[in-house]
């Protein structure tokens, strides 16, 4: 059974649920399930999804439908296209690194976001990682503080991070600022 036919013999109410938790599929499913939901003549899931994202983050909408078309296909060109930075295969996706360096009293800690492929995002978060190790640890209280917290979060990107089978929400996010 293909995709499509699967999706055929929901339920509406199914559809619905589906709809809610649309950003939990595959980009596959997702265009199958919105396809399915088009058919039927069923809200649309990508602008309630949208929506509640913006709203999270406190984002004017765009103007109209073309424009959020537009975007969406600009995103997905980044994330299926060759990553900025080594010109190897994709997907693209946002990989940040946290890093944090003290002096006596003073820490200074942050985050920076890449838009780069996982593997390029790894050397970041290594590099981030090492740079923290060694010039964390120098300040009281913040640093011994801050400098396991910032390793621990570039271990969390480095074994985890976004998932490759779609854009994630930070991808999205900025683009969207971008193109909008
Ligand atoms: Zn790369």
């Amino acid at each position: 059974m293909t995709l499509e036919e699967l999706w055929q013999q929901k339920s509406d109410r199914e559809l619905e649920v589906a709809a809610r938790k649309i950003t939990e599929y595959t980009e596959e499913a997702e265009q199958v399930i919105r396809a399915e939901i088009r058919k039927r003549g069923m809200p649309e899931p990508p602008t309630f999804i949208r929506n509640a994202i913006r709203d999270a983050h406190g984002l004017t909408p765009v103007a109209n439908q073309e424009t959020e078309d537009y975007i969406r296909e600009q995103i997905r060109a980044i994330h299926q296209g060759r990553c900025p930075r080594c010109s190897g295969h994709g997907p693209v996706d946002v990989h940040t690194s946290h890093w944090v360096w003290s002096l006596v009293f003073f820490t200074y800690w942050g985050s920076n976001s890449h838009i780069c492929c996982r593997k390029c995002g790894r050397v970041k978060q290594i590099k981030a990682c090492l740079f923290s190790f060694v010039l964390g640890w120098w300040g009281f209280p913040w640093g011994l503080l801050k400098t396991p917290i910032q390793i621990i979060q570039n271990l969390i990107g480095l074994f985890g991070g976004p998932s490759d089978s779609k854009p994630s929400e930070n991808l999205y996010l900025i683009v969207y600022k971008q193109l909008k």
